[in-house]
C-alpha cells in the first residue's frame, strides 16, 4: 500500500474514533460541560480576516470554526514576556493570559505586509511572530516547518469587520494552561483547567491535521528552502530576563 493509502486508512480510523468519543461533563467544574455543549453546536466554518492593528499586515484564516481548531488561554511566562516585549500588555487578560486559537498552519494566508513580519524567540522551541509596523502579536509556532499548527493570537484576528464575536466564531476556550504563572486572580468565567478529554480532543485534531497535510504551505517558512520568513531574533539572556522573571516554561 502507498504512503497516502496508509494515511487514508489512519484518517478513517481516527474519524471513527472521534465520532464515537463522548466527552463527559466534569462534575467538579460545571462550566466544563457547558464549554463542550456550546462548542458542539455545528457552526459553518468562515473565512476569518486577519489584520495587525495598523492594517499593514493582513491576510485570512480559512475554515475557522470551533471544531476546526482549539482555543485555549495560556498564562505561561513566555506568552506574557512576548506581550511585554512588544509593549502590548493590552493583549493579555487581567491575570496575564493570552487568548490563542490553535489551527492548521496551511489554512493561514498572509496577503500583504510580509516585509514587516518579524520573529522572536524566548526559548529554542517556539517562534513568536509579530507585525513590526505596529507591534501586533500574530502567533506562535514550533521552531521548524514540520509541526502543522499555529497558535494565532486574538490580537491579529479581525472580528469587528463582519461583526463576528470571538466566542461565536471560535467557541469558548476549551482550557487554560500554565495557570500557576498567572499574575492575578483568574476571572470568574475563566476557561476550565485542562483535562484528559480535552487533551485527547486536541491530540486527535492535531493528528488529523498532520495526516491530511494541513500544515502546508506555511506562510512562516519558505516552502523550498525551509528558511523562516524573517530571521528569528534571539534575545540575550539579560534581555530575556528583563521580559520574563523566572525559568522558561512553554507550550503556547
Ligand atoms: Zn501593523
Ligand atoms: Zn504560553
Amino acid at each position: 500500500m502507498s504512503a497516502s493509502g496508509h494515511k487514508g486508512q489512519y484518517l478513517e480510523i481516527l474519524n471513527r474514533f472521534i465520532g464515537r468519543t463522548k466527552f463527559r461533563a466534569n462534575t467538579n467544574n460545571p462550566r466544563y460541560g457547558q464549554v463542550f455543549a456550546g462548542n458542539n453546536e455545528t457552526r459553518v466554518p468562515i473565512e476569518l480576516p486577519l489584520r495587525c492593528r495598523c492594517g499593514h499586515v493582513h491576510g485570512v484564516a480559512n475554515e475557522v470554526a470551533p471544531s476546526t481548531g482549539f482555543r485555549l488561554v495560556c498564562y505561561c511566562k513566555d506568552c506574557q514576556a512576548f506581550a511585554h516585549f512588544l509593549e502590548r500588555p493590552d493583549v493579555l487578560d487581567a491575570a496575564g493570559g493570552t487568548d490563542i486559537f490553535q489551527m492548521p498552519t496551511g489554512r493561514v494566508k498572509l496577503a500583504a505586509g510580509t516585509d514587516a513580519v518579524r520573529c522572536v524567540q524566548f526559548s529554542s522551541k517556539v517562534f513568536r511572530w509579530y507585525a513590526n509596523c505596529c507591534r501586533t502579536p500574530i502567533g506562535n509556532i514550533a521552531a521548524g516547518p514540520r509541526f502543522p499548527l499555529v497558535g494565532l493570537i486574538h490580537s491579529f484576528m479581525s472580528h469587528e469587520a463582519d461583526d463576528h464575536s470571538r466566542d461565536r466564531v471560535l467557541g469558548l476556550p476549551l482550557c487554560r494552561i500554565f495557570e500557576r504563572s498567572a499574575v492575578g486572580p483568574l476571572p470568574p468565567n475563566a476557561a476550565p483547567p485542562p483535562s484528559l478529554a480535552v487533551f485527547a480532543l486536541r491530540g486527535s485534531r492535531l493528528l488529523g491535521w498532520w495526516l491530511r497535510g494541513l500544515g502546508r504551505p506555511t506562510p512562516f517558512f519558505d516552502d523550498f528552502t525551509k528558511a523562516p520568513l524573517s530571521p528569528p531574533q534571539w534575545l540575550t539572556s539579560r534581555e530575556r530576563k528583563h521580559w520574563q522573571s523566572t525559568e522558561l516554561e512553554d507550550e503556547g
